[in-house]
This record gives structure tokens, C-alpha cells and sequence, in this order.
């Protein structure tokens, strides 16, 4: 619903600004006929750079001669490389190192030489290439590169929060947004009194340079000012983000909104240099140029100095711990999230499934059982409201600028038809032997390899671990899903099951069984890192059935031992082999069946299942093990014999 509001606002304000500026008719130019991405231009117009399709080339074009040149190709150089004042290229490389983390490094490339150089020593963490009033900084987490002494004042963003450094250095934290994820795209105005940034789940918003909000400009993405009164960005398409894109100039003071390029265009990633703006059309990567006819803004210089004048300053040293960005797919209860009310027999009540829902209760589970394994993580939502359903563009940046060592996106499966099936799959960008970001196929295979073992749910088929261009032929060359385009962290987007297989619905209701799905990613996880965690304990978990009661689910298709109903709202309880009781845990009556005993130290185990006033009786022995999934299923009988209750 906000979106819409904010559709007829801008609707409004575009009526009424429309004579304060506007666009050089056919001053439209196409630079680059195909594949370029990311565009930056020179400040002196003389050079564009860009980056093609999956970030592992950087292009620079001679707009005079029309010459092109490969910058870099190694170590995925593209989508984020800056000019500086100085004419100068100045990017970032990554390198997959020891225990699979991510080390990235920074290079100055000088197209006049030729010549390339390496700023700053590899580092783990987030490293960017930020302009600065009259300079560049490649600001890393251990080690910040500086292109002279005096760069003056920028301004960056690392999670939810907005730094500040003045022009001595002296670095300040803002959070002008709350409730926010991630900020992104941070810039200081032309004359260094306001900065930019764009909040997720909130929009672009500009503050003094305490932090104070001076104007909130919307739902866009990748502003950028063209002048210290006008600003251009691209559409926050939501989850539409397929179907279209514009670029918008904007005047900060609220009196015009209005769109420069045309819908059907597709538009995307603008940047302003010298009055032009530049922006890369998407799919099929055209570059384009178009001047307004409003006063750009006075471009910086740098500032020169004798001899060597950049240094590299440490920041902290800390060790290097495994990153992981979660994305949980979906958000807000939308038209996307595949909504199907569920009727569950013993609950004698409709139950509302929201995919949304069991992968936001997925990631906020593997947020926790990562931190208590000693890794850090970052997360693109951490709650369940229509705002926080990103842009896939927006998701896939956080994920960039949070300086990960891996990307996974959290879903699960459905056909879309009255075929039932229940697999665990997982996509990674590229062809099935040739993944875009290296280091996805692998960490694909290690999560699909615990993710199968799972024996709380019956599997129809075998699970997959595919590239998407393989697995989606009919969407074309090259296409894809659109969470892992322009992705170049290693990543993964895993479809747990299939939600629309009623039995495994069913499971996806219980917080345990989306625990245990974290769970096992988790395993995954450690062993994509060469065995990181040294976490102690285990987990034993298991699915209660009738072995002589069938589900009365007639016209549903069935696998295994899903046709037998599942126990409702048993006791279990958990007693060391000394016979101390540790545990207590109750069964929904979501016709599940399943338990979860989490976080137990190795040891020999005994488990006793009491059903309906104590009537039903059934024990079991079972060792939980070291950084392992226990699985324990029992059959229940009608039958069984009774037991009298432990005190
Ligand atoms: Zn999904």
C-alpha cells in the first residue's frame, strides 16, 4: 500500500516541477552497444568505465577514440570501481584464501600510463572504493588507503550505520534511520554540507551532517547528486524489479520528481559526471548518455602533491571470522509470498502458511546457531512488514557492502501445480559446471549434502545443486534469478522443500523443523569454511508417527511414511543415561510430528514419548554427537502398552 501512496505523490510533484527543469531533447547518446554494466565516467568526460555482465571484467572506453581496454580481470574487479578527481581507476579485487574467507584488495589503475598498482594488502571484511571531497579512499576494515594526504571529508556505510570523517580524519557513527537492515550508496553534496544514503526498507534520505533527516526523496536506489540542489537515482522496483526501472531527477527541496528515461527503457545504475548523467540498460547492458539542462555541479579536483603523498592508515586488527549474509526470501505478506491457508485436522482450525514467514524463522534461527559457532552475520530483514520485501538489486548491494564471505537466500520450493513433489534445491549463478562467483558450486553441494540427510521429512526425488542458467534454459541467455544477478560473493539461493506438498506444509508450520533446516545449513556452513566451528554439542531430532493410524488425506499424493498420520501434542522428555531429566518438549498439534532437541552435549541419551493422559508409552536410547544432526524417528502404536509417569 505505501508504495502506492508514494506513486500519486510523486505524480503530483512531477505536475508541478515540471517547468522548474527538465531534459536536452535528443541529447540521448549510446556509448556502449551491449554487456556494460556499473557505468562511471571521468570527471574531464574523457573516459567511461564499466563493468560487463557478472562483474569479472572492468572495461574502460576512450569516448575520444573510441578504443576499449580491459582494466583488470581477475578477482571480480567489476560493479563498484570509482574514478577519482585525479583521472584515476580505482578498484577492488577478491580472493578466496585460507578456510575459503574472502580477502580483498585495492588497485589504482592510470589510464594515461597504463599502469596498475596495488593501494592496499589484501584484508577480510568490507573494503570500498569511496570518493572524497577532493580525493579517493579505499576504506577497509583493518586498513584505509588514502590517494594524498589531505583527501577531506566522506562519507561511507557499514550495516545500519552512516559514517562520517571529516577532513582531519576523525570519524563519526550516524544512524539517522531506525529500523533499518542497511544503508547504502553514502555521499557527501557537492559542497560538503549535506550527505546521502539510501536506508532498505525506508528509501533515500539526506541529513546534515549531525545525522539530522533534512529530506526523505523515497522509495529509489543508487542516489547520486547532480548538483547541491538536484540529486538522480533509479527506481526501488520492489519485487518487480523484472519488469522495469527509470532513472528520476530529483530536487531535494521536494519541488520536482521526475523521470529522465522512458519505462519501457529499463533503465539502471546511474551516475553524474560534468553534467551528464550515464546509466546501463538492464539485460541487455547498453550504456547510455543524456545531459540536462540545469548547472551541474563544480567538479572537485585533487589535490596534488610532490612526490608520494597517498598512505595507508590501520584501523583495528581483529581476527578473521567467517561472514554470512542471509537473505530470507520474501518479506510483508505480499502477493509474492505464496500464501495458502491450510487446513489442519487436529488444530480443527486454518492455519495462514506464508513463505515469508517459515524463511524468516529459518534465518533468524541460523543468525543464532551461527553466532554461537563464531561466525558474524548479516541479515537483509530481520522482521516481516511490506517495506522490508527489497528491491532483489538492494538485497544483492547489502550483501556486497557487509563484506561477506558467502550470500545465501532462504526459500522454499513450490510447482505451481497439482504435481506434489519435495526435494531440496539449490541454485547458484552460472551454468551447472561453471558457477559466475567461484566457491558457489561447492558451498551449493555442502548445504544440499546435509539438507538431504534430513529424515524428519520423506523426499520424492534426490536433491539438486544447479546452476541457474542450466536449471531455468527457457528464461534465456544468461538471465536467471534475479537475487543472484550482479552477485559476486560466492552464494546460493537454497528452496529448502516444497511447501505446496501438504505433509511437508505441515512441518514448515513448526518452529523446530524451520530451526532444524537452519540447523543443518549450519553444518553446511562449517564445512565450506574447513571445519571453522569447533561448536560441542549436537542435536537430535525426529518425527512421531501412528504406525497403524493413515492420514485420511485422500486425494493427496503421499510419499513414504507420510502416509501415516503424525502424533499430536505427546510429552517427550529427555533423560541423561544417569537418568537425570534435561529436557522437556511437547508436540504441536499441527500434524507434524516433529521434535527437536537442540544444543546437547555428546553423550548417551534417553528419550521417553507419553501420549494421551500417559495412556501410550514409548522410550528410546540415542547418543547425541559433536557438531551433528541425531535423527530419531518413532511409531507409535494404539496398542502400546502404558507406563505410569515418572515423578
Ligand atoms: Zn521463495
Amino acid at each position: 500500500m505505501k508504495k502506492i501512496i508514494l506513486v500519486f505523490s510523486f505524480l503530483c510533484l512531477w505536475a508541478l516541477g515540471a517547468t522548474a527543469a527538465g531534459v536536452k531533447q535528443g541529447s540521448v547518446k549510446t556509448l556502449v552497444d551491449s554487456c556494460g554494466f556499473f557505468p562511471q565516467m571521468s570527471p574531464d568526460g574523457q573516459w567511461l568505465l564499466f563493468s560487463t555482465t557478472e562483474g569479472s571484467n572492468l572495461v574502460l572506453k576512450n569516448l575520444a577514440t573510441g578504443n576499449q581496454s580491459i582494466v583488470s580481470s581477475t578477482g571480480y574487479p567489476g560493479f563498484d570501481a570509482i574514478f577519482g578527481p585525479d583521472g584515476k581507476v580505482y578498484y577492488v579485487t577478491q580472493e578466496r584464501k585460507k578456510n575459503n574467507l574472502l580477502y580483498r584488495t585495492g588497485h589504482c589503475y592510470d589510464p594515461a600510463t597504463g599502469k596498475d598498482e596495488i593501494v592496499l594488502k589484501p584484508q577480510h571484511g568490507q573494503v570500498q572504493a569511496l570518493h572524497a571531497a577532493s580525493g579517493v579512499v579505499i576504506n577497509g576494515e583493518r586498513q584505509v588507503y588514502t590517494s594524498a594526504k589531505q583527501v577531506g571529508a566522506y562519507a561511507y556505510t557499514r550495516g545500519a550505520t552512516l559514517y562520517l570523517v571529516d577532513a582531519t580524519g576523525v570519524s563519526r557513527e550516524l544512524r539517522p534511520v531506525a529500523d533499518s537492515n542497511g544503508y547504502l550508496w553514502a555521499s557527501l553534496s557537492p559542497d560538503g554540507t549535506r550527505v546521502m544514503f539510501e536506508a532498505a526498507a525506508h528509501g533515500v534520505v539526506v541529513c546534515d551532517l549531525n545525522g539530522s533527516v533534512v529530506a526523505e526523496l523515497g522509495e529509489l536506489l543508487m542516489p547520486s547528486w547532480y548538483n547541491n540542489d538536484y540529486i538522480i537515482a533509479m527506481s526501488n522496483a520492489g519485487n518487480a524489479r523484472l519488469t522495469g526501472s527509470r532513472i528520476w531527477l530529483i530536487a531535494v527541496d521536494g519541488s520536482l520528481f521526475k523521470p529522465i528515461t522512458p519505462k519501457e527503457e529499463r533503465a539502471v545504475q546511474p551516475m553524474t559526471a560534468g553534467g551528464k548523467v550515464v546509466y546501463a540498460v538492464q539485460y541487455g547492458g547498453e550504456i547510455k548518455q543524456l545531459e540536462l539542462d540545469i548547472q551541474p555541479a563544480t567538479p572537485a579536483s585533487a589535490v596534488s602533491g610532490k612526490g608520494k603523498v597517498e598512505k595507508v592508515r590501520n584501523v583495528k586488527s581483529k581476527k578473521d571470522v567467517p561472514r554470512v549474509f542471509i537473505n530470507p526470501g520474501h518479506g510483508g505478506h505480499d502477493s509474492d509470498d505464496r500464501h495458502i491457508p491450510t487446513w489442519v485436522i487436529a488444530a480443527r482450525d486454518t492455519i495462514h502458511y506464508y513463505e515469508s514467514n517459515s524463511n524468516l524463522t529459518k534465518a533468524l534461527a541460523l543468525e543464532e546457531i551461527l553466532h554461537n559457532k563464531g561466525y558474524e552475520t548479516a541479515l537483509s530483514r530481520k522482521t516481516n512488514k511490506t517495506e522490508d520485501d527489497l528491491d532483489l538489486f538492494e538485497i544483492v548491494t547489502l550483501a556486497a557492502n557487509s563484506g561477506a564471505d558467502v550470500f545465501l537466500s532462504l526459500h522454499s520450493n513450490a510447482t505451481g501445480t497439482e504435481n506434489r513433489v519435495n526435494f531440496p534445491l539449490a541454485l547458484y549463478r552460472g551454468w551447472d559446471d561453471r558457477a559466475v562467483a567461484e566457491g558457489s558450486h561447492e558451498l551449493s553441494d555442502m548445504i544440499m549434502h546435509f539438507a538431504k540427510l534430513n529424515e524428519l521429512t520423506v523426499w520424492s526425488h534426490k536433491e539438486r545443486s544447479r546452476g541457474d542458467w542450466s536449471f531455468y534454459p527457457e528464461w534465456g541467455y544468461k538471465v536467471g534469478l534475479g537475487v543472484l544477478r550482479y552477485n559476486k560473493l560466492p552464494g546460493t539461493l537454497i528452496e529448502g522443500s516444497f511447501h505446496d506438498y501438504l505433509p511437508e506444509r505441515e512441518r514448515l508450520l513448526s518452529d523446530s523443523y524451520c530451526w532444524l533446516d537452519a540447523w543443518n545449513y549450519s553444518l553446511g556452513l562449517d564445512e565450506y569454511f574447513h571445519n571453522y566451528s569447533k561448536f560441542k554439542n549436537g542435536v537430535i531430532a525426529g518425527v512421531i508417527r501412528w504406525e497403524d493410524i493413515l492420514r485420511q488425506d485422500d486425494d493427496m499424493r503421499l510419499y513414504g511414511d507420510d502416509e501415516l498420520k503424525p502424533l499430536n501434542g505427546a510429552l517427550l522428555r529427555l533423560y541423561t543415561d544417569r537418568g537425570v531429566m534435561v529436557r522437556a518438549y511437547t508436540l504441536d498439534i499441527l500434524d507434524n510430528g516433529v521434535f527437536v532437541f537442540s544444543n546437547l552435549p555428546p553423550m548417551k541419551y534417553k528419550i521417553e514419548v507419553y501420549y494421551g493422559n500417559e495412556d501410550l508409552y514409548i522410550s528410546t536410547k540415542v547418543k547425541a554427537k559433536k557438531n551433528v544432526t541425531v535423527y530419531k524417528n518413532f511409531m507409535m502404536r494404539k496398542d502400546m502398552k502404558p507406563k505410569k509417569k515418572k515423578k
